[in-house]
């Protein structure tokens, strides 16, 4: 078998990446551990920003987004038992849209394989790459329906496989850095079949320990809560989370949460990491598969997007006009908002977490960061530019 592109993983970046090539006539192999289903259901992200949305509306990959999605306007912060709305829009002119990222994935499959024709293969196993750093690449994985090794010739391998899979490990420890860093902090993730309490986002800032809600649909609600990392969230009872987020997400003046069953509950240890350079012979890496976020910022399905508008362009150019200058820069192009993205992440997890760290000291500072945004328009703008993401572009 041979396709000039391999996508190892069929995640908001692979489907992406392979809708690019589709559009411009490019044969590619789409594998994809999961199965169909799986992935189409599979709740995460919601946050998009408006840089990912036009490029993924220019490449007509937005019109049941544009049509489904809520658009956010506003989110607020509690604090000291006080609430502060902060109106990013009515500043920037800029806003957020939120769809959740399984119907969002939904999408990208639907066009990707019976749309545009696209060949994906999910449930494969034991993915392995071979000879990247040669001009003739290849790929073998297991087929599930016969148990059969496959291999797969090809000129380029897009490594898209997320925070968990094997694209990465094919650079060699002497020719990539991989930079660290763990907030020594736990998120315990939630689902609640329950309608959002507000019709924005809100950040809760308590002595307690950090509580978001995250309006998903008119039914689904997103709530997290700051717990000890590697906590076993059979420790959070129903009643244990409502009370907490009751607690934690109160403020003057404000009706308690619309409380409902929980549908999801895991605990998300809050750490990042970085690949550098994002690529090694004829491997690409895109998204999670080169760079976590932990959600506290809510970047990684832009950040995922945002390297996939430039790795797909990037390969049409190489492939269908022999250019290659997109790819050379690709790494670079990345990198920087990568870490633009990491040093706000940082920045807003001390404001996240700062009153709850048990010392004063910090818990000072972060409600300095706290008032300042509401004192200050040059640090609102400043704050909602990061918030909302720099225009990308795209
Ligand atoms: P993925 O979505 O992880 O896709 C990788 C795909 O590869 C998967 O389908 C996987 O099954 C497959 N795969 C894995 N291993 C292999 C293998 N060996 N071979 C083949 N296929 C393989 N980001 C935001 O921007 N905003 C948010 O609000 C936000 N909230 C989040 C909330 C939670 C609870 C979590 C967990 C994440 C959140 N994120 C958020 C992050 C976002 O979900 C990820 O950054 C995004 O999914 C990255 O997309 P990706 O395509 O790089 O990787």
């Amino acid at each position: 078998q041979r396709f000039p592109v391999v996508v190892v993983g069929a995640g908001p970046a692979g489907l992406t990446i392979g809708n690019i090539l589709r559009a411009a006539s490019v044969d590619c192999l789409v594998l994809e551990v999961e199965t169909r289903e799986f992935i189409e259901r599979r709740p995460r992200a919601g946050v998009l920003e408006e840089g990912a949305v036009r490029g993924l509306q220019r490449r007509g990959l937005a019109d049941n987004l544009l049509a489904r999605a809520q658009r956010h306007t506003e989110c607020e912060f509690r604090f000291a038992g006080e609430r502060y709305r902060f109106e990013y829009a009515k500043l920037t002119g800029v806003h957020h849209w939120v769809y959740p990222q399984q119907l969002l994935v939904t999408d990208l499959v639907r066009e990707y394989a019976d749309v545009r024709g696209g060949a994906i293969r999910f449930g494969v196993r034991d993915v392995e790459l071979h000879d990247v750093d040669t001009d003739h690449p290849s790929v073998s994985y297991t087929c599930p329906e016969t148990g059969q090794r496959q291999v797969v010739h090809c000129d380029f391998v897009a490594g898209c496989d997320g925070a968990r899979g094997v694209t990465r490990d094919a650079l060699p420890a002497d020719r990539a850095r991989v930079s660290r860093s763990d907030y020594g902090i736990g998120w315990l993730a939630l689902l609640a079949e329950a309608p959002p309490s507000s019709d924005c986002v809100l950040f809760g800032m308590h002595p307690r320990g950090f509580a978001g809600h995250m309006p998903r649909s008119a039914e689904v609600t997103r709530y997290y809560l700051e717990c000890p990392p590697g906590d076993d969230p059979e420790n959070w009872s129903q009643d244990r989370v409502w009370t907490e987020l009751q607690q934690r997400l109160q403020a003057d003046g404000v009706p308690p949460l619309t409380e409902g069953r929980l549908i999801e509950k895991r605990v998300l240890d809050m750490h990042n990491y970085v690949v550098e350079p994002m690529v090694f012979g004829r491997l690409f890496l895109a998204g999670d598969a080169a760079h976590l976020t932990a959600p506290i910022a809510a970047k990684g399905m832009n950040l995922a997007l945002h390297d996939a508008f430039l790795l797909g362009d990037g390969l049409v150019a190489h492939l269908s006009k022999g250019d290659g200058t997109a790819l050379d820069g690709y790494s670079a192009a990345c990198l920087n908002r990568v870490w633009d993205c990491q040093e706000f992440s940082h920045w807003l997890s001390e404001v996240y977490h700062g009153t709850s760290s048990g010392d004063p000291y910090r818990a000072g500072t972060t409600l300095a960061r706290l008032r300042r945004l509401f004192d200050s328009p040059t640090a609102a703008m400043a704050f909602a530019e990061q918030y909302l993401g720099r225009n990308a572009g795209h």
